[in-house]
């Protein structure tokens, strides 16, 4: 069976630098959470193939993006931004149109939008629909998050830990994984202590010269028990 080609998009990057405010600057959070979330996926899942818009902080249009996506034939597109403009919070958006996969673009929406929230315990801003070009010109089920207000001073302080980033992170791919059914990838068995053969051996004596230590290995046999001289150096 083929991969799945999932498609995270970070959002802005290079001259656009998105919302900035805190000392935080949008395109740096958004190529950070898409990273860990492509090294999540790939870490965690199999037969999945996941793609980045940007891997770095450069320029990309929407339109190329979109174009990337539709090239690839992705499977989902999933495009990362972070909010501004005076809220707190978690939102995610679909594309308001009417267009004939919108049932399937909601449903998967849905599942990421509840793990993530779920997981970061993010305030719930509501499942959402706009006209986004990013959304309206990708081919397959897209979704854009917006994940938490960079001019909010608690989820600013929340978003200057890499931790909390690689939390964003880890949610995306478990809600991605949930949406789409990936199976997880086999842990490597390894043996635990308990599991290996244990032997013990039991000291009938311990004699400095040959002859005792012959003598009590008659008297053991005399009583039945089976017994064998071991030489060590101490
Ligand atoms: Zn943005």
């Amino acid at each position: 069976m083929a991969d799945f080609i999932q498609v995270i998009d970070p959002g802005h990057g290079g001259h656009d630098p998105g919302a900035v405010a805190n000392g935080l600057r949008e395109k740096d959070l958004t190529l950070k959470i898409a990273l860990y979330t492509r090294d999540y996926i790939h870490e965690l899942y199999e037969g999945v193939k996941v793609y980045l818009t940007r891997d770095k902080d450069v320029f990309v249009s929407l339109s190329d993006r979109a174009d990337f996506a539709n090239r690839l034939g992705a499977d989902h597109f999933c495009s990362i931004h972070i909010n501004a403009g005076g809220g707190e919070g978690f939102e995610s958006y679909i594309y308001n149109g009417s267009y004939s996969s919108k049932p399937k673009t909601q449903a998967l929406r849905n599942v990421l939008h509840d793990a993530i929230v779920a997981e970061t315990k993010f305030a719930n801003r509501g499942k959402k629909e706009a006209n986004l070009a990013i959304l309206r010109e990708t081919k397959m089920p897209a979704v854009l998050t917006e994940n938490g207000f960079i001019d909010n001073k608690n989820d600013a302080d929340f978003l200057k830990s890499d931790d909390n980033l690689r939390k964003f992170a880890l949610a995306h791919a478990h809600g991605l994984a949930k949406a789409h059914g990936w199976k997880p990838k086999a842990k490597p068995v390894t043996k635990s202590p308990t599991s290996r053969k244990v032997f013990y051996r039991v000291v009938a004596g311990s004699f400095a010269d040959r002859e005792n230590a012959e003598k009590r290995v008659r008297e053991l046999k005399e009583k039945g028990l089976d017994s064998f001289i071991d030489v060590y150096r101490a």
